[in-house]
């Protein structure tokens, strides 16, 4: 079943006398031109292992199996069930998982749904999703931080947060996301998507980003706790010098002063004109310090 106009879907959605909840970030697409864009973004032939976080009424789910030999989707809405067993009942290709997709382990349920040819000990997969966006940072982090094995991450977020994440060093946008994701992969903004695609439309403009997944971090860090708490210090307190942020790690500011010299960095810097290259420098000179604290 294509759903791939707003008549479709409201064709579906009145059937079943479906009540959107916001608190699941439900806003369901309905512009087929947004959902192919999406699908070939993630470049996929009858190879590839989809996993699809939040199903809705499958609009996005079916154009996947169209093209990927399978289809894993986590929903967390059990009301969708009636609505998806219809629209999906054509694909022999899709596998839908009841549950909350921050407490899944992505590898197992890969590995459970293809018999253990990809996920944990198989063949990497990739994650295509239109997120529910109250949940997008704890959704991503958790797909970066466990080292799932992804290969590639499509994902409809906040435009605002694409921008955060793709941000350069020295912008507004330039944060601790910016760091985290960029330590996990390597983040591009595809397209933006005007609000009217989504049923009902969203109070935020969206965009689609990709996520290449990287095998290191694009400078060696030595110590990844001790670098995310000196990127943590650094944006705590953005308007303040390098030297003060990074002295709430507890480290004597003149031995600190010293350090950041050596390493050719002025101390009255703000954080937020780092390098990831410079972030990793000071966390790989810091670590033995921050640990002692
Ligand atoms: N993929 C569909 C589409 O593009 O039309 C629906 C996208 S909608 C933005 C997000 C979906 O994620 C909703 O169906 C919602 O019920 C589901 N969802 C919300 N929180 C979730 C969670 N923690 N785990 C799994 N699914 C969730």
């Amino acid at each position: 079943m294509k759903l791939y106009s707003p008549a479709a879907v409201r064709q579906v959605l009145d059937k079943y006398e479906f009540v959107f909840q916001k608190r699941l970030g439900q806003n369901f697409l309905i512009d087929g031109n947004i959902i192919n864009k999406i699908v070939d973004a993630a470049s996929l032939d009858s190879e590839d292992t989809v996993l699809e976080i939040g199903a809705g009424i499958g609009a996005l789910t079916s154009a996947l199996a169209v093209k990927a030999g399978k289809v894993v989707t986590i929903e967390i809405d059990k009301n969708l069930q009636p609505l998806l067993e219809e629209t999906l009942s054509a694909y022999t290709n899709i596998d839908l998982f009841w549950g909350n997709a921050v407490k899944t382990d992505f590898d197992a349920l890969i590995s459970e749904k293809t018999q253990g040819q990809f996920g944990k000990n198989g063949r990497p997969y990739k994650v295509v999703a239109n997120l529910p966006y109250y949940i997008t940072t704890p959704l991503l982090m958790h797909a970066l931080e466990n080292c799932f094995n992804i290969s590639l991450i499509i994902l409809m977020v906040q435009k605002e947060v694409a921008d955060r994440i793709a941000a350069v060093p020295g912008t507004k946008d330039y944060g601790a996301l910016t760091l985290g994701v960029n330590y996990y992969s390597n983040p591009q903004k595809v397209f933006k998507v005007p609000r009217k695609v989504f049923i009902p439309q969203p109070d935020v403009e969206s965009a689609v980003i990709r996520l290449i997944l990287r095998k290191h971090p694009p400078a060696q860090v030595i110590n990844e706790q001790a670098f995310f708490c000196v990127v943590k210090a650094a944006f705590g307190q953005r308007r303040k010098t390098l030297l003060n942020a990074l002295s709430s790690l507890g480290i004597d500011k003149n031995q600190l002063s010293i350090i950041l010299y050596d390493l050719g960095i002025n101390p009255e810097r703000r954080g937020e004109t780092l390098s990831f290259e410079e972030f990793a420098g000071i966390s790989n000179v810091l670590y033995p310090l921050i640990s002692k604290n």
